[in-house]
């Protein structure tokens, strides 16, 4: 069925559109059921009668899970799927025309396996055997009230024969519908923690151990995207390189772990004053580029003046109270067809002159 007449019919919960698609396809089960029972009809197996109760029935349970579905009443269980109620449905019909049959009953018995099949997909052996439990008294019943009409000449050896067929076949497929739904649980397991084990890769793969931000590949890549896009769209950015003033004191009046809480510190409190449209990224050692898009240098000024007072007001967690850290920030906008190490080399410039000009300041690259 088409995905928006799915949506339509069983709203937006990609859940709700699986279950819903599931349900449709026992439903063309029903279908084709039916149509046999027709068939059967036309044969003589069974008499109209026992047809209209069966077609009747079979539309009333069709239409109750339907009904069930979307309202989405189907969430209140234990397994919104509802397979199990859903086959026991199937199977009660299948019984009920069994039942009415006579001797002609056996060519409906293959029907039984269908059914079993919607179970593979998502009952465990025990809820399976539950249901074949159930089913296997049932036709125990049937046979054993109607032995007469059910089985040829009513001798009741066959009777216990078609019992015993009936009830290895549905044991049968009980534990191997079992044993296939707990491989398809191990394998979607399995990809679920794959998916995980990837995203942590691609984590890793482009961010900053230490600080968490961006690492020097990544942000390379971001300025090298930016650079494009300022060429085919003439969306102007900006950078700021920003340097932590005489961090080697820290590291040799308080010890490295300081100076890496000093680093982590450092760069969650630049980067909580950066848009969602911004990048930071870590170059090396004490060393960031915070990355403007769509910024002239005005705003990257304003920006990296945020960060230099971000950065005196920050805590420090691991490293001494008195610590005063300070940032010296060169900034600069991107020139309309220079190079990204042009850019990089510009901004620099600037941030050693604010090294030249005494530190914790901000200058802006000659445009
Ligand atoms: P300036 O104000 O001129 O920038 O002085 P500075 O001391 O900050 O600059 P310098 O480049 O001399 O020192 C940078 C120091 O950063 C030296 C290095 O030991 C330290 N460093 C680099 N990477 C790390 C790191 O990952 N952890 C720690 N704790 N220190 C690092
Ligand atoms: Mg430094
Ligand atoms: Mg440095």
């Amino acid at each position: 069925m088409r995905p928006k007449l799915m949506r339509l019919i069983a709203g937006d919960d990609p859940r709700q559109i699986l279950r819903m698609r599931r349900y449709f396809m026992a439903l063309g089960a029903s279908a084709m059921a039916l149509a046999l029972f027709g068939l059967a009809g036309w044969a003589g197996v069974i008499d109209s009668a026992t047809l209209i109760s069966a077609s009747a029935l079979t539309l009333a349970l069709a239409g109750a899970f339907f009904l069930v579905f979307r309202c989405g009443w189907n969430l209140r269980f234990g397994d919104p799927s509802l397979t199990a109620p859903m086959t026991v449905a199937a199977l009660a019909s299948l019984l009920f025309v069994i039942s009415r049959a006579g001797q002609g009953h056996v060519i409906l018995l293959p029907l039984i396996p269908v059914v079993y099949l919607f179970g593979v997909f998502r009952l465990d052996s025990r809820t399976m055997l539950k249901i074949t439990a159930g089913a296997s008294a049932g036709y125990a019943a049937i046979l054993a009230f109607n032995a007469p009409g059910q089985v040829p000449d009513g001798d009741y050896r066959l009777a216990v024969l078609y019992w015993a067929v009936f009830t290895a076949v549905a044991a049968f497929f009980s534990m191997l519908g079992g044993h296939i739904s707990d491989l398809r649980r191990r394998v979607s397991a399995g990809k679920h923690k794959l998916q995980r084990a990837f995203d942590r890769i691609e984590h890793m793969a482009s961010h900053d151990s230490l600080t968490g931000v961006l690492n020097r590949r990544r942000v390379l890549e971001i300025l090298a995207q930016e650079r494009s896009r300022c060429l085919r769209f003439g969306t102007l950015f900006s950078i700021c390189l920003i340097d932590i003033d005489h961090f080697k004191n820290v590291n040799d009046t308080y010890g490295h772990a300081a100076g890496d809480a000093v680093l982590r510190g450092f760069a969650g409190a630049i980067s909580a004053t950066l848009r969602d449209t911004d990048h930071l990224g870590r170059l090396g050692g004490e060393e960031f580029v915070a990355v403007f898009s769509g910024t002239l240098i005005d705003g990257a000024i304003i920006g990296a003046e945020r960060m230099r007072s971000a950065v005196v007001r920050a805590h420090y967690p691991g490293a001494p109270n008195e610590l005063q850290i300070t940032l010296s920030a060169g900034v600069a906008c991107y020139r309309s067809g220079e190079s990204i190490e042009e850019l990089l080399a510009r901004a620099d410039v600037a941030l050693y002159g604010a090294k030249n000009a005494g530190r914790d300041c901000v200058v802006s690259a000659a445009a």
